[in-house]
């Protein structure tokens, strides 16, 4: 079986013009919005395996197609982890990327470890079995925003290596360090190996 496309199962722009960047000719991604998919879809969980296996296999019971979803959240070492799994909803349900990121820096303020992390769980569904891919990037969280590219968090994460802020750069940049871009290339590596 040769993989041209495959259905990524999300409604967030970002998310998939930063992983079409980051695998080029090798496979198109389809978002849900092309594929006349108009639903949310729920992440009701605690933990981004879970969010993120609930995302695709919604999408494959209403499809039936391949598809991957991807769950991502900010661990931050001194606040015991959090958000985590509920980095979208940090600050209360329905609520901005700007009001999550005043609270977190409300909640670090005066704090000197800044550690951080973002994790991605990526669940892909091929013929009808569920894989696993994990990426990580390591940074700190800054005092203030710095850059107002990206999304999310980006403006007050400067990851391990670079001067820039994720909302610093461009994707290319932001896709030499990224969580997401981590992920994704174990996931192509597992289709090339098993699929072309
Ligand atoms: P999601 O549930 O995977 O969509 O992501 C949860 C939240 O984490 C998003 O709403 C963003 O606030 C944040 N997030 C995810 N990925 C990134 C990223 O690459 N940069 C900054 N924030 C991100």
């Amino acid at each position: 079986m040769v993989l041209h496309q495959l259905l990524f199962a999300t409604h967030n722009a970002h998310k998939v013009e930063e992983i079409q960047a980051g695998i080029g000719d090798l496979l198109r991604v389809i978002s849900l919005k092309e594929a006349g998919i108009e639903q949310e879809i729920p992440e009701p969980h605690d933990s981004l395996q879970e969010n993120a296996s609930e995302k695709s296999g919604t999408i494959h019971r209403m499809t039936g197609l391949d598809c991957f979803s991807e769950d991502t959240g900010l661990e931050v070492d001194a606040l015991g982890g959090a958000p985590g799994a509920y980095s979208a909803r940090y600050a209360g349900e329905g609520n901005s990327f700007e009001k999550n990121i005043d609270l977190l820096l409300q909640n670090m303020e005066g704090e000197k470890n800044r550690n951080a992390r973002f994790r991605t769980v990526i669940s892909l569904i091929l013929d009808k079995k569920e894989y696993f891919f994990e990426g990580i990037c390591k940074g700190e969280i800054l005092k203030e925003r710095r850059g107002n590219r990206g999304f999310g968090y980006d403006p007050v994460f400067r990851p391990e290596g670079s001067e820039l802020s994720f909302g610093g750069m461009g994707l290319e940049e932001k896709n030499k360090y990224s969580h997401r871009k981590k992920a994704v290339d174990q996931m192509i590596r597992f289709i090339q190996s098993n699929y072309k």
